[in-house]
């Protein structure tokens, strides 16, 4: 491995400053060469709650802010990421490795909730009823709730921090995000752009670091909510140890999207949308399609023909590169548990139709890369389907009824998104009512909500009551406030005992 001697340090973001404490660091690594090219400070505690620190003195002037003037600052911060684009998208691709046209994508998308949040002023207003009793109005208002804390994965490290924070400061929070500790920088250049759009200093606040920043955020009292998004285990310990510190917590956690193809369906449409979303980021999406379950065995083998020459032609190389459809994983590490999935499913019997392990990149002997991989005869018991895998392995698992294909997602632990294939109307809503799933696709292999509808899953792809981003962003960033008020005309002439009623 070829490391440069002198690194780049990325430290904190903290009242509108770069700080690096510099006792703990971590490498990052350009998966597509396996070097190391920064390193990022690990938080301390007392780091930590300097961030909070900061936020929580940032929050009064903040909370006095006209809704109006703070959906200003986001309009020139939705300026300012499109500016900024180039330099974004290409940190995600030198510290993630997907590709550069995804990178973009995922920005789209963070810039999309942006522009969702500049409605504040709309979206804070609540609720008036006048004579609700005699003389008497009342009204609910959405306050903020002070500092938030925001903890991501590496796999989106654009868009997921701004499924949070552009709504949680449009709603009058202040905010301390801790993203991945394995992509850290595009999170630092969201910092600074927020300053350039004139976002007073401790409204936002990085941190970078691992459990020790996340459980200080979990426990500090000056937080009042946490939302956190990565996998279940972590999702589930972050909910516990939160709530019972008194915070609302919303955390989303990882999945298994299946996709069921009829036989009714249009097979080569089925299969490129099936191949992007299985492929696309190399897998590493909360929405990668993870299984096929082919309903009939005419299906099973025709679209197994089909997707097996075009797992095959994947062109697969750094990000950078143009020509790309799929780039590296993340890591080594992760990489190497990937291709220890596909070991245990061979050895369980599954069927390798297509087998990525082998896969050498020109010129990237040291990349993190693994080859397209399409497994078939998968069956349920297998630890290979039952682990959420996270890399380019398709499975397909067969089934002879769509009952017996939604018995099967049912008894999965996960409920993220699923999608089926079919030209029928019928079938597909008996589907959609059927599955208990948070996110459904007709035809459809992604089905990431818009930016105001709201993302979330169901079952132990998320612990907590509130979706995240949407109407259930401000939501869960907000809290009622009912005020009812009467200013009579004559005094009270005498006292009420009974319940007042109307
Ligand atoms: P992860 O759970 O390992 O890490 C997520 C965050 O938690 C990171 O900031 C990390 O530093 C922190 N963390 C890790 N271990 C911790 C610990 N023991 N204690 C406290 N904090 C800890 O997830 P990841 O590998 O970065 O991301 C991939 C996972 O995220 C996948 O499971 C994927 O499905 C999930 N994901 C879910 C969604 C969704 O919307 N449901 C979206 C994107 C990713």
């Amino acid at each position: 491995m070829n490391t440069p001697t002198r690194l780049e340090l990325l430290g904190h973001w903290i009242a509108g400053a770069a700080v690096a404490d510099t006792d703990r660091l971590a490498p990052v690594t350009n998966p597509a060469t396996g070097e190391i090219t920064r390193q990022v400070a690990m938080a301390s505690k007392a780091t930590v709650e300097a961030a909070i620190g900061a936020a929580q003195a940032a929050f009064p002037a903040w909370r006095a802010t006209a809704p109006q003037r703070r959906a200003r600052v986001l309009f020139a911060f939705k300026a300012l990421l499109e500016k900024n684009a180039d330099r974004i998208v290409e940190a995600i691709t030198g510290e993630h490795g997907k590709v550069l046209d995804d990178a973009l994508g995922e920005l789209q998308r963070g810039i999309e909730v942006v522009e969702y949040a500049c409605g504040a002023p709309q979206l804070l207003k609540g609720e008036h009823s006048r004579n609700v009793g005699p003389e008497i109005d009342s009204w609910s208002e959405m306050r903020p709730l002070g500092v938030v804390a925001g903890i991501t994965p590496f796999n989106f490290p654009a868009m997921v921090p701004m499924w949070m924070f552009p709504i949680a400061i449009a709603a009058g929070n202040t905010f301390v995000l801790k993203p991945s500790e394995k992509d850290p920088s595009c999170a630092l250049i969201l910092a600074e752009l927020l300053k350039e759009a004139g976002l007073p200093d401790g409204v936002f606040n990085v941190v970078n670091g691992d459990k020790e920043a996340v459980d200080t955020l979990l426990t500090d009292a000056r937080v009042q909510a946490v939302s956190f998004v990565g996998s279940t285990p972590i999702a589930e310990y972050v909910y516990r140890t939160a709530t019972a510190h008194g915070k609302r917590v919303q955390a989303l956690g990882g999945a298994k999207n299946h996709a069921v193809v009829m036989p009714d369906a249009d097979l080569d449409s089925a299969v490129n949308a099936i191949m992007g979303a299985a492929y696309g980021s190399c897998g590493e999406r909360c929405m990668a399609i993870s299984v096929v379950v082919a309903v009939g065995g005419d299906v099973a083998d025709a679209l197994i023909g089909k997707l097996a020459a075009k797992v095959r032609a994947l062109k697969i190389g750094s990000g950078f590169d143009r020509s790309s459809e799929m780039g590296p994983l993340v890591t080594r590490a992760h990489r190497d548990a990937v291709k220890a999935h596909i070991d245990s499913a061979e050895k369980e019997g599954a069927k390798l139709v297509v087998d990525g392990r082998g896969l050498k990149v020109e010129g990237h002997a040291d990349g993190f890369f693994l080859g397209g991989t399409l497994l078939d005869q998968v069956r349920p018991d297998m630890a290979a389907y039952k682990a959420e895998i996270f890399g380019p392995v398709l499975q397909v698992v067969r089934a002879t009824t769509l009952e017996e294909a939604v018995a099967l997602i049912e008894a999965n632990e996960y409920g993220n998104g699923v999608c089926i294939f079919t030209r029928d109307g019928g079938t597909a809503r008996a589907f959609s009512d059927a599955i208990s799933i948070g996110m459904v696709g007709i035809n459809v292999p992604l089905p990431v909500p818009a930016a105001y509808h709201s993302f979330g899953g169901w079952k132990r792809s998320l612990f907590g009551d509130l979706s995240i981003y949407g109407a259930d962003g401000f939501r869960f960033y907000t809290r009622r406030k009912t005020l009812t008020q009467r200013w009579p005309e004559q005094p009270l002439a005498n006292a009420e005992f009974s319940f007042p009623s109307h």
